[in-house]
């Protein structure tokens, strides 16, 4: 099988000394006293990589574990739960939080736009009686960054718990946690980190557990229970056995980005070429504000289908593009330049067959892609 570039959003391109890192060999990690102080420390590079001295969990799962392990461990039937939506992912969150019983209330937002902090600061003057709320950081779908650094102190201001999806944004947006008073905040292995899909990062606040272990009711089930984490490392007891070689690469990876002292710059430069790019080609961004660093949602142009794009990219060009789901399924097309896709050289090579592919349908655009790339960069 020849594998693509796959330029999306996630997964990504994994390095050479990541997929080192996953073929190790192994220990047991049950009973190996050294891994538990590889755990230890492999948290303690995720606690410099979201600035935060608050506790740091590696769980077994993708980011959807962390987001729903969140709802699982704070919700009790009954409380009542603020979930900021403006796009895809943040309504999602609704929905995990009435399944562990909390009582939702949705504040929403312009899907096309960042989160509205002046209408949601309005909003929290007379509603604010929530036990916490959820946010996503970056709404991949539709490739948009909400400014988190003025919503979570603004719901702490209300004594709101703070829960932020930043499963497509740690690594390649600025994020600190401490400094912006977030309670929980998840990523993935598969996105900017660049390891391969299947672990979820988190970090707890004091506070967070404070709820999490002064719970009135049990939390329903196990996986999903941070409770069984609390005192993992002094009793050197793991609540499972631990994916031993997909934490190796992890940790590779958390590595690599961490003495990478550019990957922000990086990711903010190409991010801002590539849309200036797209946008003096004639093409329409579908963000009219809040663009991601990460990922870039534009129109599919008029007279083609994302499909035929699709698999022209792969068959003639062996890229791999991504276009969106639900509302935005065959409306979007989606680049990723996450880590090790947001280099210079696999935007060029994207855009240049990008731009044969769309002129190959007819479709007229004002300059060559790639060039208009290599002007901007
Ligand atoms: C990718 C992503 C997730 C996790 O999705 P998985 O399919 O479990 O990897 C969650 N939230 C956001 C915003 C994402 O981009």
């Amino acid at each position: 099988m020849k594998v693509p570039l796959i330029m999306t959003p996630g997964p990504t391109y994994i390095s050479e000394r990541v997929r080192r890192a996953l073929s190790r060999e192994i220990t047991n990690p049950d009973l190996d006293a050294a891994f538990y102080e590889f755990y230890q420390e492999t948290c303690n590079q995720f606690k410099k990589l979201l600035h935060t001295k608050n506790d740091v969990l590696i769980l077994s799962g993708e980011g959807i574990l962390g987001l729903e392990a969140a709802c699982a461990s704070l919700i009790e039937p009954g409380d009542k739960v603020l979930v900021i939506d403006n796009g895809i992912f943040g309504k999602g969150f609704g929905d995990f939080a009435s399944m562990y019983g909390g009582e939702v209330q949705f504040f929403q937002s312009d899907y096309e736009s960042a989160v509205e902090v002046d209408k949601l600061q309005k909003f929290l003057e007379t509603n604010h009686d929530f036990k916490l709320a959820t946010l996503v950081h970056c709404e991949t779908p539709s490739g948009i960054t909400n400014p988190i650094d003025i919503i979570c102190p603004m719901l702490k201001k209300y004594g709101i718990l703070t829960v932020v999806d930043a499963v497509s944004s740690i690594g390649g947006e600025v994020l600190n946690t401490d400094a912006w008073k977030i309670d929980i905040v998840l990523g993935g292995s598969q996105k900017v980190l660049s390891a391969p899909p299947g672990l979820t990062f988190l970090s707890i606040s004091e506070e967070a557990w404070k709820t999490i272990l002064n719970r009135k009711t049990p939390i329903i089930g196990y996986y999903c229970n941070l409770s069984i984490w609390k005192n993992w490392y002094e009793d050197q007891w793991f609540p499972y056995t631990q994916p031993i070689s997909d934490i190796y690469a992890l940790r590779a990876a958390v590595d690599i980005l961490l003495e990478d002292k550019k990957a922000l710059e990086r990711h903010a430069k190409i991010a801002q070429a590539l849309r200036r790019s797209l946008i003096e080609a004639g093409i329409q961004l579908y963000p009219k504000d809040g663009f991601s660093n990460t990922v870039t949602t534009f129109m599919v142009p008029e007279g083609v289908s994302f499909r035929r794009i699709y698999e022209d990219m792969m068959k003639e060009h062996g890229i791999m593009i991504a276009g969106a789901f639900d509302f935005l399924k065959d409306k979007v097309i989606r680049i990723g330049h996450m880590g090790e896709n947001c280099y210079e050289e696999k935007i060029y090579s994207t855009l240049k067959a990008l731009d044969q592919v769309l002129k190959s349908h007819g479709i007229l655009l004002k300059g060559e892609l790639h060039k208009l790339f290599v002007a901007y960069v």
